[in-house]
């Protein structure tokens, strides 16, 4: 493994096998932890990725090298002590600027926080007027959600792809973010062990809500609730049967 590729950035997600262990949602961050499993060399990586919709560039990730031991019974809200307590890590992604660089120590995990150097105008400018500015934030090139008879699926700006079969499928939400900014819209797509979230902003998301009202019996109420909500709050819109 001293010559993979999983251990010199930039890291191709096609190379991993990944497997969700849900999200954080501790103080609001709703960071994503994944395990990726190197297909060449096997190396276990333990991957944590967070954003802040409302801004162009805060994509971060974390990932650092662990044993099945440090994987047992590891809930989502554990990972970033786990990962801090590791003697290095990876990070990157746009907030950071890089494609991946080591690390070790605490994580930066206020999604608020602007980065070392940018944003500092895109805050002033949101301060004034947050709608707008959110609605006019552009999607990152793997921002995309997509879906076919079998499932759906989201590859997130870190180019991580999560996939969930339309016969696991149990829960659709819409959940509300808030936070000092700006209101996040994300879909929460629940199956066995496995949360989808997709933001509103991501690209494919209009086909998705079309085909997502196809679900029989999904509440279409819930998601005009939602979208006139500024709240921190969560709408169920479908939920499976049985
Ligand atoms: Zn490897």
């Amino acid at each position: 493994m001293a010559d993979c590729r999983c251990l010199t950035p930039a890291f191709d997600y096609r190379d991993y096998d990944s497997h969700s262990l849900g999200v954080d949602t501790t103080d609001g961050r709703f960071g994503e932890a994944t395990v990726l499993t190197c297909k060449i060399c096997g190396a276990t990586w333990l991957n944590y990725f967070l954003e802040n919709e409302g801004f162009e560039r805060s994509a971060r990730w974390y990932r650092g090298l662990v044993t099945a031991e440090q994987l047992t019974g590891l809930t989502p809200g554990q990972v970033p002590t786990l990962l801090a307590g590791l003697a290095w890590y990876f990070y990157g992604g746009s907030y950071f600027g890089t494609t991946g660089r080591r690390g070790s120590g605490p994580l930066w995990l206020d999604r608020n926080d602007p980065p070392p150097t940018a944003h500092l105008s895109a805050l002033s400018n949101a301060a004034d007027s947050h709608r707008e500015s959110a609605s006019s934030t552009q999607p990152l090139p793997y921002d995309t959600v997509g879906f076919d008879d079998a499932g759906v699926w989201y590859t997130n700006s870190a180019s991580l792809t999560h996939r969930l079969a339309w016969s696991k499928l149990r829960t659709v939400e819409i959940v509300i973010t808030n936070h000092r900014l700006f209101d996040d819209f994300y879909w929460f797509l629940h199956g066995d062990g496995t949360i989808l979230k997709i933001p509103q902003t991501a690209e494919g998301s209009a086909a998705l809500l079309a085909r997502l009202q196809q679900l029989p019996g999904f509440d279409n109420e819930a998601v005009i609730s939602a979208c006139a909500s500024t709240a921190n709050q969560r709408y169920r819109c479908w939920q499976a049967s049985g």
